[in-house]
């Protein structure tokens, strides 16, 4: 069974309402577009999809203060990436067809100039339990506003000086039908239109229109536009659009932990928090694949969390669960060490070189697929410094001074001896190769043990740095940002552990990796190739399993 959305569509559809299925999503380009968003992409993407129908991505570029064409270009870029549109399209091509509308709403009686300020308009709303107060220029005649609209529309009018506004009815329970502002002077560039307006609609007035002009069946957005919904009837009935479209509300994606809304994404940009709008910690769409987020994981996971008619959070380990399936099944593996404490092999000579195969499957297309590369071994390698203790431990199945353990790939080793520098900390490890243990090649009567670990060949390894992640704001109450109280002050809810860098070392090969290729590093997460710099920086994705945390020091 279908969701809510698409229960309406199947009846819409077997009544001949509709005929044929139009949808689309309807960015305001002041911003970079965020998980939340691709939610609202996949669900119409999804109803196009499924019902043979088409999707339009229309700008809101109805307010050209905020907006600017680098936001359109990110815009089209993300979208692009998520699924196909079938047309890209802006709010702004309207502009005609809106202020025809108004003029048409003015000469029927329902529209009026009114040269009242914000602050009074605001008093005059009146509040849920008190009505509003109508304006004195509420039954202005018809032809004076006509004439001061016009006037508006030609530069006459300084910015904020008159508004037009909806008469619809000052006493409604709903405070969006007390004669909203449905256009205002706003001498200000347009980054499509120019300077050809100096009046700009205002976005509930401009919605509808778009829709209607698009011939849209189903409108789809957020829960909070359900209040706007009589004002957005109100605005195709008057306007007398043929094929009136209707809109449906449903939940938006909430995320604890992450900051979700543009405004406050930008905050983080403009104060420095984060590198920029890519940052792999942003919930942008940007980010997240600069994170190593593929567009499939993120539509699984938008499929995943389903559309409600009511609000929720989803913690974001929904969100990892989906790339780590992914990432499980298809990435290539690598040895990479984070932390890196040298071994000598004591017993292995210095000119000592042997390559080993190093095995794995990965699915390819579907398939299972066996992948083999070859890695060296020397008298010296690099293992996880916490993989070390000096001391055997109950439980602790990993190198110990006395201690068995299978380097993955390899062959057994025995620690014999370690150093350490002045403040007691280990600073190289010495142990002993155990001849008849290679991996594939186990003598008969080879020792056993239980542990394996990951290791690279200090003489054959590059130096990278992994960037390791963690969530932008605090666990504390595990709580994202939903209420304004706690809006105002995410700024000090900021994790000051997000990004911690590792100096790492890794099998040679990786240096020619692409970026955005994807890796599981051996028992450390899933890792992705960052943009081609001088020094090789792979991004953790996600850890290997739930909960993992971050573990290297700064
Ligand atoms: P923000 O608060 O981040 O600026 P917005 O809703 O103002 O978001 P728009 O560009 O106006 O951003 O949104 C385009 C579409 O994306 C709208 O239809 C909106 O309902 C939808 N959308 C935005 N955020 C979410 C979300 N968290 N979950 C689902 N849909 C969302
Ligand atoms: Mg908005």
């Amino acid at each position: 069974m279908g969701h809510f959305i698409e229960e309406i569509i199947d009846k819409d559809l077997a009544s001949g309402k509709v005929k044929k299925v139009k949808v689309r999503f309807p960015p305001e380009p002041n911003g970079y577009l965020h998980i939340g968003h691709a939610k609202a992409i996949c669900i119409n993407l999804g109803l196009a999809k499924k019902y043979n129908g088409t999707i339009n991505l229309r700008f809101d570029d109805t307010n050209p203060v905020k907006e600017d064409v680098e936001y359109v270009d990110a815009i089209i870029e993300d979208v692009k990436w998520l699924g196909n549109v079938d047309k890209i399209l802006f709010a702004s091509d309207y502009f005609d067809v809106m202020y025809n509308t108004a003029i048409k709403l003015i000469k029927k009686g329902l529209a009026y100039v009114d040269d009242i300020t914000p602050d009074e308009m605001r008093k005059m709303r009146g509040t849920l339990t008190q009505k509003g107060i109508e304006s004195k220029n509420r039954n202005r005649p018809i032809a004076e506003s006509l004439q001061l609209f016009k006037d508006m529309k030609n530069g006459k009018v300084a910015d904020g000086a008159l508004v037009l506004r909806a008469k619809i009815d000052m006493s409604s329970p709903n405070m969006n039908m007390r004669d909203p502002v449905i256009y205002r002077v706003l001498k200000t560039h347009h980054h499509k239109q120019g300077d050809k307006w100096c009046i700009y609609p205002m976005y509930d007035f401009a919605h509808p229109i778009g829709d209607a002009v698009e011939e849209i069946s189903h409108s789809c957005c957020t829960l909070e536009f359900e209040d706007h919904r009589p004002l957005y009837d109100w605005v195709v009935v008057n306007g007398e659009f043929d094929s009136p479209p209707h809109q449906y509300e449903f939940a938006r994606l909430n995320l604890k932990r992450t900051i979700m809304s543009k405004r406050y994404l930008k905050k983080l940009v403009d104060e420095g928090v984060v590198s920029g709008w890519d940052d792999p910690r942003m919930p942008t769409l940007k980010g997240l694949r600069r994170r190593g987020y593929t567009a499939s994981s993120i539509r699984e996971f938008c499929l995943r969390s389903g559309v409600a008619k009511a609000n929720s959070e989803v913690h974001p380990n929904q969100l990892e669960a989906c790339i780590r399936e992914e990432l499980n099944a298809s990435s290539e593996r690598a040895m990479a060490v984070l932390d890196p404490l040298e071994v000598i092999l004591e017993n292995v000579a210095d000119s000592f070189s042997e390559k080993l195969p190093f095995e794995y499957e990965i699915l390819e297309n579907g398939e299972q697929v066996k992948r083999v590369r070859e890695i060296t071994l020397s008298n010296r390698i690099y293992i996880e410094r916490e993989d070390f203790l000096p001391e055997k431990q109950d439980g602790f199945f990993r190198l110990t001074i006395g201690g068995l353990v299978r380097l993955k790939a390899g062959y057994i080793i025995e620690g014999t001896r370690f150093e350490t520098d002045k403040n007691g900390k280990v600073v190289k490890v010495f142990a002993k190769l155990i001849e008849g243990t290679k991996s594939g090649h186990i003598a008969p009567d080879a020792p056993k043990c239980k542990g394996v670990i990951h290791w690279v060949d200090a003489k054959n390894c590059i130096d990278i740095k992994a960037m390791l992640y963690d969530y932008l704001l605090v666990d504390e109450d595990e709580q994202s940002l939903e209420n304004q109280e706690q809006k105002q002050d995410f700024m000090e809810k900021l994790n000051p552990n997000s990004l911690a860098i590792a100096n790492g070392k890794a099998e040679p090969f990786l240096s020619k990796a692409e970026k955005g290729t994807h890796f599981q590093f051996l028992r450390l997460g899933y890792f992705v190739r960052d943009s081609v710099e001088s020094v090789l920086v792979f991004n953790k994705t996600v850890g290997l399993k739930d909960n993992d945390k971050v573990k290297v020091k700064k």
